[in-house]
């Protein structure tokens, strides 16, 4: 059974006159990381919003954990989807970080040693732990970017969605949010990424949606679309220059430069 599943899913906001998305079909696996791409109104965000419950279609059904959501309520879906949304100053309110990650499983009402225990696990996961008296304000980018990750793993959610977990970064933070999503899918999240970071996609995912006017237009493993340049030209994304190169050179579709360079492994120089 998959983890997660959409059946010929439809759905339209009030008062537009066509769908937001329209006969989507996906099934995602446990353990899979998948980046869900395409240009800004293709309808990622409302993709993902189906599966925490958020909307509800108007035709299909979409299945969490083998129940349709239309049976669950979104406080239910909580307990298995983690939304991490764009910008981390909007799920910042407490005045410090170990008050911040312990208000959802506060919420979830568990006593109060669990909490601490969760808290102080997450924090030391999510590399905060030195942080824990700081304002949340006072974090730096990256640093804020981890703490909202750590307020929604703290619950042990097993699906993740991070929407745009790179954007405004810097060398450094990018680094790091790359490791922390490769530990998040070690501790056994299902990972769903929306980005418009391909350095990040062909870092940590495994598998690319791709989405174009509210319908998928292409699903499958991250090489096999990458290579497919007629299929990226619809929906106005680069091919990553490793793969661009390394297909020129006759080198197959190399995804990243340590993938082109080990395509050279045992040939002289
Ligand atoms: P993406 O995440 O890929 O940018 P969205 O899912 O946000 O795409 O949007 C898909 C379509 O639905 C777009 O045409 C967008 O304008 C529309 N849409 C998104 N949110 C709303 C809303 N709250 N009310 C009305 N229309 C919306």
């Amino acid at each position: 059974m998959s983890l997660i599943r959409f059946d010929n899913v439809s759905f339209r906001y009030e008062e537009m006159k066509e769908d937001a998305i329209s006969g989507v079909s996906l099934s995602i696996e446990r353990g899979e990381c998948i980046a869900l791409l395409g240009e800004n109104g293709s309808g990622k965000t409302t993709l993902t919003k189906h599966i925490n419950g958020l909307v509800k279609p108007y035709e299909g059904t979409v299945c969490v954990d083998g129940m349709p959501t239309t049976k669950r309520t979104i406080a239910e879906l909580a307990h298995t989807v983690g939304y991490v949304f764009q910008n981390p100053d909007h799920m910042i309110f407490a005045d410090t970080v170990e008050e911040e990650v312990a208000f959802g499983p506060q919420n979830l009402g568990m006593d109060k040693e669990t909490v601490t225990r969760r808290v102080d696990e997450i924090l030391a996961f999510t590399r905060l732990d030195r942080y824990k008296e700081t304002h949340p304000m006072s974090l730096s980018g990256g640093e804020k970017q981890r703490l909202a990750v750590a307020s929604v793993i703290v619950s042990d959610p097993s699906i993740l969605i991070l929407d745009e977990p790179t954007t405004g970064l810097d060398y450094k933070s990018v680094i790091d949010m790359v490791d922390l999503i490769h530990r998040l899918r070690e501790r056994g999240h299902t990972i769903i990424l929306v980005t418009h970071d391909m350095s990040l996609v062909v870092q940590v995912a495994e598998r690319v949606v791709l989405m174009k006017g509210g319908t998928i237009l292409a699903d499958g493993e991250v090489h096999e679309i990458f290579a497919q340049e007629d299929v990226l030209a619809q929906t106005y994304l680069e091919q990553p220059y490793a793969m661009k190169l390394s297909t020129l050179l006759g080198r197959g579709p190399c995804l990243t430069p340590e993938e082109f360079y080990s395509s050279y492994a045992g040939e002289e120089p």
